[in-house]
């Protein structure tokens, strides 16, 4: 049996993409290093894979940044204002990336969003009228041909043209439809290209198709790869699907003329129902994403070979695959040299899936699953379970009554009783909770890791730190203060560090966007509050101001979302059980005289289901619930924030409401303040932040640009409902920028406040 990956992470076991980028964008290094980091990097990617004995080894999933801007680039998509720039090729593409300012100009970056249902980020590309959509590029046959010089024949991957079409963003008034046929004929050149070079397969990676597909989108998926199959040549196309299943265009994808389909088997809950009910064509391969690229469990081999078996019953040609790509879990248990091999024996990254695939495979080949010690072992190690189960956790969630999840009183009446209580001006100036992460926080925090430094010293660092950062925000006339995180690594792990149940890894990095990587945590076992978390830093904060400082904490859909989730219970308890951890965490700040505390939830939009049918019944009807069990309990004085890190709810505004916080702040500026039409029309109660400036990118927003935004949002935002925040947390980036950008951003509240 044959095996297939579907992409492989691209960052480097070690970050090298990361750290080697960060370098050139410095200016530290040059583009010739940067493309030797890569070159080698992919190198070993592709080894590795061709070492464990995988026969689809995917080429051209490597990105400087991004995939789909890959694509996208490849496509002749890039936008004139960078063009304009006149830059190299590489450096404009980083600053359609991460925007540009300097000697040639001062443009934003692209709008980033969510890769479906994931917390990876790509890029969204933007067609303009005038844009040319034709093959202008050559990062896929170059990649390819990279490989081969290897001795290794892979298939490269590109984003399929409806998934691409169907994520740009149209600023003029063309839409995706009036480029269908550049779209074609790009992709065939594509095809016609890599037919030179030799190439066997292509592999379109098409998630787009297990959203809800109406009947324009199926007539135009279907026009699309009509179009694009009829220059396929002598190169075999797999047309892979991931995240869901695709029973809104089974019929339709199954009929084209491709010669492989990838199917997910782990989240596409109706893959198996489908091939069963309708059959799968003959002259295909299945490509059956059976080994879950995105948690790091171990596979049950036994399942996986249940569903092999029945596939083979029904005399289908299976190819066994990962479920999407790769990039989603870390490199290699190999680096987790700390984790005891209780824990570990449960676990398998990527290069250890590599070894699942082909073991799996090996065993459904053979037909005699108990002659492989490693399926004997496998069945063990699942029939014995995991030690993970605390009853008083269980106790406590049974004990939960249903007016725990409701705060009393009601909105409007607080909303009067906190205006008293903490008398804020109008247009009140806040940020969103971290400040920049400099070399010497990670360095107090690393050396107290490793023992270097006692926790005395550790904590004097810190308290001098929040010291600064708390005089600094009352000098330049901040209204709600934070103290700025510095004692955090990342809203998640921080967190599950005093909570039971939690572990942690050392190495298992996971990309997010570009350069930025996190380190999620696993939920092992039933989790609980372990002892105070935040309350010594927001109390000694507060300590130093008559000013509000804001208590900050991660909401628990958010660690929930942003850590590997056990895989033997529902989503929904784990959910709950850490609500109940963090409403300990809330009461104990409140307790300890903290006036307003943030519960950030950057991440609750991102396990919403791909289709909106799904919406409520799978996620928002317990999700939002467990968000309001955490608060439900504070005084009606007590303000709480919530935070997100996109302004995508347009169509979930009722379900943010419902949160019932007293104030929210998201991101907005760099997707246009669609979002604020949106709340109105709504009628939005819950206060609103939306960003007025981009922090992903170093550039200093003007004066002037803040005060045009806010005047948009006066349009659509109840002057008494207005906040002025940043979009999101400041750690990744500078001090400098930080203070010149914050500075502004008062002084363009000041300016609000004269106009109102
Ligand atoms: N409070 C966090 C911070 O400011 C929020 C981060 C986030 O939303 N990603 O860093
Ligand atoms: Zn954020």
């Amino acid at each position: 049996m044959l095996t297939s990956v579907v992409g492989y992470p691209r960052i480097g076991a070690e970050r090298e993409l990361k750290f080697a980028s960060e370098k050139y964008f410095k200016g530290e290094i040059g583009e010739k290093e940067l493309l030797s980091v890569a070159k080698d990097l992919r190198a070993e990617h592709i080894c590795s894979q061709k070492n464990a004995g995988i026969d689809f080894i995917t080429s051209n999933d490597f990105s400087f940044y991004d995939g789909l801007l890959d694509t996208a680039v490849l496509c002749g998509i890039v936008p004139g204002r960078y063009k304009e720039l006149g830059l190299s090729e590489q450096d404009t593409y980083f600053a359609m990336a991460r925007g540009y300012q300097g000697e040639k100009g001062d443009v934003k970056a692209l709008a980033m969003k969510k890769w479906f249902n994931t917390n990876y980020h790509y890029i969204v590309p933007e067609v303009e009228d005038d844009t040319v959509l034709r093959l202008a590029g050559t990062k896929i046959f170059d990649e390819y041909q990279e490989a081969k010089e290897n001795n290794i024949e892979t298939k490269p991957v590109i984003v399929g043209a409806y998934t691409l079409l169907s994520l740009c963003r149209y600023t003029g008034s063309k839409r995706r439809e009036d480029y269908l046929d550049a779209a074609i004929e790009a992709y065939k050149a594509i095809l016609a290209g890599l037919e030179t070079l030799g190439a066997k397969w292509i592999q379109f990676d098409e998630p787009a198709l297990v959203r809800d597909l109406d009947d324009t989108d199926q007539v135009f998926l279907q026009k699309l790869y009509q179009g694009i199959l009829t220059g396929k040549g002598n190169v075999r196309v797999l047309l892979q699907t991931y995240f869901g299943d695709v029973r809104d265009v089974y019929d339709t994808i199954t009929k084209l003329d491709v010669d492989g389909i990838g199917l997910d088997f782990i989240e596409g809950k109706q893959t198996e129902v489908l091939i069963e009910k309708n059959g799968f064509p003959k002259d295909k391969l299945l490509f059956a994403g059976l080994v879950n690229g995105k948690n790091i469990w171990k596979n049950h081999y036994e399942k996986t070979l249940d569903v092999l078996e029945k596939l083979k019953a029904q005399g289908i040609d299976t190819v066994l695959s990962t479920s999407c790509s790769l990039l989603h879990v870390p490199y290699t248990l190999e680096a987790e040299t700390k984790l005891a091999e209780e824990y570990k024996k449960h676990f398998a990254y990527a290069k250890e899936k590599l070894t699942e695939l082909r073991t799996i495979a090996n065993i459904a080949a053979s037909g005699d699953r108990d002659a492989f010690e490693a399926y004997r072992e496998n069945k063990e190690l699942f029939e014995k379970g995991r030690d993970c189960e605390d009853k008083d956790v269980q106790k406590r969630l049974k004990a939960i009554r249903e007016e725990d999840y409701t705060r009393l009183p009601e909105r409007t009446e607080r909303e009067q009783i906190q205006k008293e209580a903490l008398k804020l001006p109008k247009f009140p100036t806040t940020t969103i909770g971290s400040f920049p992460q400099t070399k010497d926080v990670k360095k107090n925090r690393s050396s107290f890791r490793k023992g270097e430094i006692s926790e005395t010293e550790y904590k004097a660092f810190n308290r001098e730190k929040i010291k600064r950062a708390i005089e600094w925000q009352e000098s330049i006339g901040i209204d709600v203060l934070v103290h700025g995180e510095y004692e955090r690594n990342d809203m998640v792990e921080y967190f599950g560090e005093s909570l039971s149940g939690y572990l942690f890894t050392e190495k298992a990095w996971v990309q997010s966007y570009g350069t930025r990587c996190v380190k999620p945590p696993v939920i092992w076992g039933d989790v609980s509050r372990k002892k105070p978390i935040t309350v010594e830093w927001s109390a000694y904060a507060q300590s130093l101001s008559d000013k509000p400082v804001k208590g900050m904490l991660t909401g628990p859909v958010t660690i929930l979302n942003w850590s590997f989730p056990r895989e033997d219970i529902s989503i929904r308890e784990s959910m709950t059980q850490i609500a109940l951890a963090i409403r300990d965490e809330v009461l104990d700040l409140e307790k300890n005289g903290i006036r307003i505390i943030q519960i950030d939830e950057a991440a609750l939009r991102e396990k919403l289901p791909l289709r909106r049918s799904d919406w409520y019944s799978e996620y928002l009807d317990f999700a939002i619930p467990a968000f309001r069990l955490v608060h439900s309990g504070v005084k009606a004085e007590t303000q709480i924030h919530t935070h997100m890190c996109y302004s995508e709810f347009t169509d979930i505004i009722p379900a943010i409401d419902n949160m019932d916080a007293d104030v929210i702040t998201f991101e907005a500026s760099r997707s246009d303040l669609l979002i604020l039409d949106a709340l109105k029309k709504c009628n939005f109660e819950t206060e609103a932040g939306p960003g007025v400036y981009d922090i992903h990118s170093p550039r200093v927003p003007s004066v002037e640009e803040i005060v045009t935004a806010l005047r948009k949002m006066r349009d659509k935002v109840a002057d008494e409902k207005l906040w002025v925040n940043p979009d999101c947390g400041l750690k990744t980036r500078g001090e400098e920028e930080t203070r010149a950008s914050l500075i502004n951003l008062v002084h363009a509240a000041e300016q609000i406040r004269k106009e109102a």
